[in-house]
């Protein structure tokens, strides 16, 4: 007999052949290594692996040695590449082998056998495993206890089944006990053992009408009869009373006796991981996450390491930096005396990492070495699991931390801050998107957890915000007023809701997905917007909204997160982002905040690798002033039609409208002229020189016209006619399908004394400002052309009116005018188009509709199971269809330089702001891409992504 007790004493060669002191000495040579040098050095695969020989299915990890290595995640697993690359660099890592994911796939494709070699590769490296830890499985002097683990190459959290303790039996555990001088531990392990095998490899679980698992239930009953609490406060007796009831369990629910043969128990466990594969929640969690179901899973089996050996023993989970602030603090919990799931489980409540410094310093200190080694090795925040035997601690699993946007951002820059990554690899880790979080405002975390949950919805606007219910936009202006937070809660919102949205903290509708006019408003205007929250039951007439038994009345307060999509009952605390602080308010001195430091440098180093520039969509002067500190350089879509909501201005717009003459026309044109020059004045000094595109109107007449009873009463009484009058306009303005209808150049061409006006306050505008001594670059836009002629009258009208302010102000105009290309037939003849056009811009909003032949407003009901089916792969409203409507996007490109090769070529749907999208636009060539304010720093960054990736 080799070892006097089970317990392997401090001087003998521990389990994995690193001492904690080389561990320590071989950190301490790793200090500050340069990023790229520490993962060339240590990931350089071994010839084996680098030529593995033909039909190997297993590769051992222990003693500093791996068959494999970090990269080999398809082979082995994310678990089992990631614990051959800990072992490599001299982690402790209990030594173990990994059953490669070809095996998976063999044994679905063979009726559930396994490949003839595979026994004998097992058993070799079983005898490797034995050998090196100076046990052996069965044995009755020293008996190994394995694990078994799956682990596919994307991690599935708990998808699939793990068993510890394997080896375990009737006689073992005696040894066990003996050898520990701990029986408690022994029986403790063993009952743990035939409940995880009893469940997952002989199916012993909840049946139909059972509340409870049924081990559970045993575990209950022992429990009570004992009269206690927690699990550890069980006796060897209890615990041997409950292994006698497990065993019985399994007995009567199978009909068959638990195996006692440990090497039948590890061939049985090997089976149920790669038969877990197949399990129902595994499947549905691959089809959630897009994993292909020919990835299989690989098998772990590895050396048990004992967290439940009593007070010196733990097991814990850990970050190396807070995911969810990225802030450089170990973050995890652990839990004393205790094995695998018990931390998440919550049998008991486990203690925050900080705490172990205290309860096991030595555990601590070297945890600490071991998550820097971590870090400087994978050059990446890490979510690790690991167990400490009687105060030695063993790393069980590494992998790369899943994270919030916000520490996605910060962690990525203060890792090239700390030289771990270059600044190439910090632009393209991070996800583009993130950058929406770090501009929202954001809920104060105490006050969130108190609040009551009410409904959830789609997260179409990122923030937080908190306020008053109100029903209408009238409301919401009369309130926010008076200086009083307000929600607009709506059904769903339309144009006539605008000031309505503009005043309010935040927008609630029930019904509506990610492209309807809220989402859509509320991204331009960078509003906390949630949409379709479904729940809510909303009551105009009793200005009441409930969800379930709750009703929230008028003025009550309610809060949105929409960047999780949640609605939550009463007042939650908020703030404003920092970023927004500085440059957007000018509130917060920039040198005070780490935030917007990191912000800066990030946005720094995207525009150094960018080719792309990024303009904005904004229609006020304050929407350019925000998209400019955000680093817009320019506006790549003006709508002038949104400025024809604001104050009277609606009604100078439906005289216009109702007019039944040219002259009638022409007097309440002049009427909104004076508005729109004023409109076009304040955004050119707020470009300060940059250009503009100005698209000319757009939208259907109807959309502009009051729709019921009483507004038109209201209009009918200001404009002194009958009501008759109007209603019988409304009437002849309706139209079956208006997105196909009399909408965009269209008008125009009906009106061309609008397309006259709008072009005059623009010049006039221009003009004024020039004066000033500030540069002007209008780009002139014609909307919806499909006809080179539609586009050709147009612009005869935009010059006629250019040379004749310029002739009254005596100011020369550096001006374009160009097209949208939105419709299939102007993308087809967009040669023709160019002849005129100086420029195009792809709608992409319209391009789609119209390509896919798909109202964006009415996709909502089937797209979402075209997405489930994978007919579309993303909703082509929010990211372009490259192959289809990125095709007519190529097609329009390469026939538009062909008769104009300096043609300027944007895109300004709302596709602009989608970093997907993004970066097509960067590889179809494009010069510029336009977004919302809010979603220019998420552009800038995909358009350096896309330079990167070449
Ligand atoms: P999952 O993929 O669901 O996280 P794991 O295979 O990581 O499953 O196993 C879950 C837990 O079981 C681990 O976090 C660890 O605490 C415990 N465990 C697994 N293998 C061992 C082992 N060899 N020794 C001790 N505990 C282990
Ligand atoms: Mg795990
Ligand atoms: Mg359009």
């Amino acid at each position: 007999m080799r070892f006097v007790s089970f317990r392997i004493p401090a001087h003998r060669v521990p389990l994995p052949k690193v001492l904690l002191f080389e561990y320590q000495f071989m950190a301490k040579k790793l200090k500050k290594p340069s990023a790229k040098k520490v993962s060339a050095k240590a990931t350089k695969p071994t010839k084996k692996a680098q030529s593995p020989k033909k039909n190997r299915y297993v590769y051992y990890f222990g003693d500093g040695k791996a068959d494999g290595d970090g990269k080999m995640k398809p082979l082995l697993g994310g678990k089992g590449a990631n614990l051959a690359e800990m072992t490599r660099i001299g982690l402790p890592v209990p030594p173990g082998f990994t059953i490669t994911t070809e095996v998976c796939t063999y044994f679905y494709e063979n009726k559930k056998s396994y490949p003839p070699e595979l026994n004998e590769q097992v058993k070799a490296a079983l005898a490797k495993v034995e050998k090196s830890v100076g046990k052996r499985l069965a044995d009755r002097d020293n008996p190994l206890l394995l694990s078994v683990r799956s682990g596919a190459r994307d991690s599935m959290p708990g998808m699939m089944d793990t068993i510890l303790n394997l080896g375990m039996n009737d006689e073992v555990v005696e040894i066990v006990a003996e050898k520990s001088g701990n029986p408690r531990f022994a029986w403790d392990s063993y009952r743990r053992f035939l409940q995880m095998y009893g469940d997952v490899v002989m199916g012993v679980q909840k049946r139909e009408g059972e509340d409870h698992e049924p081990f559970e239930t045993v575990i209950e009953e022992v429990k009570h009869a004992a009269g206690v609490e927690k699990d550890t406060d069980l006796s060897v007796d209890d615990l041997k009373s409950m292994v006698e009831k497990f065993k019985k369990l399994i007995k009567e629910r199978t009909g068959k006796a638990f195996p006692q043969n440990p090497h039948e128990q590890m061939w049985g466990s090997i089976g149920a991981v790669f038969g877990s594969w197949n399990n129902d929640r595994a499947i549905v969690y691959r089809r959630k996450y897009n994993i292909p179901h020919e990835w299989g899973t690989a098998v772990n089996v590895q050396t048990m390491v004992f967290g439940n050996r009593g007070d010196a023993s733990a097991t814990g989970v850990a970050f190396t930096r807070d995911p969810a602030t990225g802030e450089k603090v170990f973050y995890g919990e652990y839990l004393i005396n205790a094995q695998g799931e018990d931390v998440v489980a919550g049998v008991r409540t486990p203690h925050p990492v900080a705490l172990l410094a205290k309860e096991m310093p030595a555990a601590h200190k070297e945890l600490l070495l071991v998550r820097d080694h971590l870090e400087k090795h994978f050059r990446d925040m890490q979510d690790l699991e690991f167990t400490i035997e009687e105060n030695r601690l063993f790393m069980l699993q590494t992998r790369n931390g899943k994270r919030t946007g916000f520490a996605a951002v910060r962690i990525a820059v203060d890792m090239v801050n700390e030289k771990l990554i270059t600044r190439e690899e910090a632009i393209k880790r991070i996800p583009a998107d993130s950058l929406s979080h770090l501009l929202a405002p954001i809920f104060d975390r105490q006050s969130v957890k108190s609040a009551k949950k009410i409904a959830t919805g789609l997260a179409a606007g990122p923030g937080a915000a908190s306020g008053h219910i109100v029903f209408n936009a009238k409301d919401a202006v009369e309130m926010a007023h008076k200086g009083q937070p307000v929600i607009l809660v709506r059904v769903e919102t339309s144009p006539e809701d605008l000031r309505g949205m503009i005043a309010a903290e935040a927008i609630l509708t029930a019904r509506g997905g990610v492209s309807s006019h809220a989402a859509l408003v509320a991204r331009q205007m960078g509003k906390v917007c949630v949409c379709g929250a479904s729940a809510l039951k909303i009551d105009y007439v009793q200005k009441t909204v409930t969800a379930g038994d709750l009703t929230l009345t008028e003025g009550d307060f309610i809060s949105v997160d929409g960047t999780a999509g949640e609605v939550y009952a009463g007042e939650v605390k908020t703030a404003h982002s920092e970023v927004v602080q500085v440059l957007v308010e000018k509130k917060l001195d920039p040198k005070k905040s780490q935030t917007f430091q990191r912000f800066a440098s990030l946005m720094s180093w995207a525009d150094k690798a960018r080719k792309l520039e990024v303009r904005t969509n904004a229609d006020t002067p304050d929407q350019v002033a925000t998209a400019t500190a955000f680093g817009a350089k320019g506006i790549g879509l003006t709508r002038t039609e949104h400025m024809f909501f604001e104050g009277d201005r609606i009604d100078a717009m439906r005289e216009m409208i109702l007019a039944e003459s040219l002259d009638e026309r022409k007097t309440a044109l002049a009427k909104l002229l004076p508005f729109q020059r004023q409109d076009f004045i304040g955004i050119f000094q707020e470009l300060k020189g940059l250009p503009a595109t100005i698209r000319t109107l757009d939208p259907p007449l109807h959309e502009f016209l009051p729709q019921t009873e009483s507004q038109q009463a209201d209009l009918a009484q200001k404009l002194g006619v009958p009501i008759e009058k109007i209603r019988r306009r409304v009437e002849e303005l309706h139209e079956f399908n208006p997105m196909l209808g009399h909408r965009g150049c269209r008008l125009g061409i009906s009106f061309p004394e609008v397309t006259e006006m709008q072009a005059r306050a623009i010049f006039e505008a221009a003009a004024e400002v020039q004066k000033k001594g500030i540069k002007t670059r209008p780009e002139i836009m014609i909307p919806l052309v499909g006809f080179p002629k539609e586009l050709k009258l147009q612009i005869e009208i935009v010059n006629r009116v250019a040379s004749e302010v310029a002739k009254e102000s005596k100011v020369r105009f550096n001006y374009l005018v160009g097209t949208m290309i939105e419709i299939p037939r102007g993308a087809l003849v967009a040669d023709k188009i160019a002849e005129d056009a100086q420029f195009f811009s792809f709608g992409t909003n319209d391009l789609t509709q119209t390509t896919l032949g798909m109202s964006r407003d009415d996709s909502g009901s089937f797209l979402p199971h075209y997405q489930e089916l994978e007919i579309v792969k993303n909703n082509p409203f929010a990211t372009i269809d490259q192959t289809g409507v990125g095709k007519l996007m190529e097609v329009a490109r390469d026939l538009g330089r062909k008769s104009r090769p300096e043609i300027k070529l944007g895109i300004c749907g709302e596709h602009g702001g989608d970093p997907e999208s993004v970066k097509f636009c960067h590889r179809i060539g494009l010069s510029y891409v336009s977004c919302s304010p809010f979603r220019v720093p998420v552009a800038r960054l995909a358009a350096a992504q896309a330079a990167l990736e070449g």
